[in-house]
Parts: C-alpha cells; sequence; structure tokens
C-alpha cells in the first residue's frame, strides 16, 4: 500500500525516533507499505518519520544507483534500531535529495566509511561497515530517525537561498508525482 509521505515542515521530521521491538505491532506491513511508497516515488531510502511514524526504522534499495556505482548491486535492505558507530574517512560532497524536500538538491558533505550497528527485518542483529554511495544513503537516512533533514546540514547562506521554496513545501504549493501530506502552518503564527 502507498503511503503519502510528509512535506518538510512537519514536526515529526524533527523528532528523535524511538526504538522499537520485535513485537511492534503491524511491523511487516509497515515495511512492505514503505517499499511500496519508496518505489512508487522513485526514491532509493525512506525513513519511518517520513510516512508519520517516529520511530528508528528505515529501509534502503540503492540498487537503481548500481549502473554508475557497481558495488551498489543489490543493496537493499532494512534497518531497524541502527545506530552508527563510527564515522571517518574524508568529508566528500554529494548532491543529495529527499522525498519529504521534492525538487531541492543540494551538495552536502559527510564522512566516506561509516560502522553501523542495525536490525535487519528478522531482527538479527547486524554490523557492517559500508563505504561511498552506500555509507551516503544510510548516513541521509539515519539522519531522519535522528529528527536531522539534509538542509539542516547546509551552510546559513545555501538555507537562506533555499527557504522559499521550503516554505512552499510547507504550505504544500507544488505539485510532486506522489502523494505527499502537508503541515500548512505559516511560520511565525
Ligand atoms: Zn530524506
Amino acid at each position: 500500500m502507498i503511503l503519502p509521505i510528509i512535506a518538510y515542515g512537519d514536526p515529526v521530521l524533527k523528532k528523535m525516533g524511538e526504538e522499537i521491538s520485535q513485537e511492534y505491532a503491524g511491523l511487516n506491513d509497515l515495511i512492505d507499505n514503505m517499499f511500496d511508497t519508496m518505489y512508487n516515488a522513485h526514491g532509493v531510502g525512506l525513513a519511518a518519520p517520513q510516512i508519520g511514524k517516529s520511530i528508528r526504522l528505515f529501509i534502503i534499495d540503492a540498487d537503481p544507483f548500481s549502473e554508475d556505482e557497481p558495488e551498489l548491486e543489490g543493496f537493499k535492505e532494512v534497518f531497524i534500531n541502527p545506530k552508527i558507530t563510527s564515522e571517518e574517512g574524508e568529508e566528500w560532497l554529494f548532491n543529495e535529495g529527499c522525498l519529504s524536500i521534492p525538487e531541492v538538491r543540494e551538495d552536502v558533505s559527510r564522512k566516506s566509511k561509516i560502522q553501523v550497528e542495525y536490525y535487519d527485518r528478522d531482527f538479527i542483529k547486524q554490523t557492517k561497515t559500508f563505504e561511498g554511495l552506500a555509507a551516503r544513503v544510510i548516513q541521509h537516512e539515519y539522519d531522519h530517525v535522528e529528527g536531522v533533514l539534509f538542509t539542516d546540514l547546509l551552510s546559513p547562506f545555501r538555507r537562506k537561498l533555499i527557504s522559499k521554496r521550503l516554505e512552499n513545501i510547507r504550505l504544500g504549493k507544488i505539485s510532486p508525482e506522489y502523494r505527499m501530506k502537508y503541515y500548512k502552518v505559516r511560520r511565525g503564527r
């Protein structure tokens, strides 16, 4: 089932997600619905806050990147209660976008290598190291469950340049190709 994607401006996107247990009600359906929602919007990652649930869960299918980045072939994973335990390597820029912030893309600087602990879909604990674009996609989705958006990582100057476009997203004055849910509260009220 395709769910509406929460648009920039909703407070749920700024909240720290809570850990969940294997008994979390409807978890399997939720994960299936998140994959349906992500594929429908042509995304490579989706975090639970983006469908309105403030929990520590995100999904990735980076296979569409594998034409340019062969090591991403088949990189499809569910991350439950993730924790990035180390970030190292050179900072590098990549032009990021986000399904909650349609049509805004900005260069974001992140470290190149991470180690992450998480539970997979079968609730088996995993500890893995990722580099390059795989690490990048995880870092972006991980930020979502920490209540952080990529626009929070931009310089004040870049943020100012895109502030009008962000406000239009908040107010629903956009026409994305997938269904979104808007918060529609004017700043300052
Ligand atoms: Zn995002």
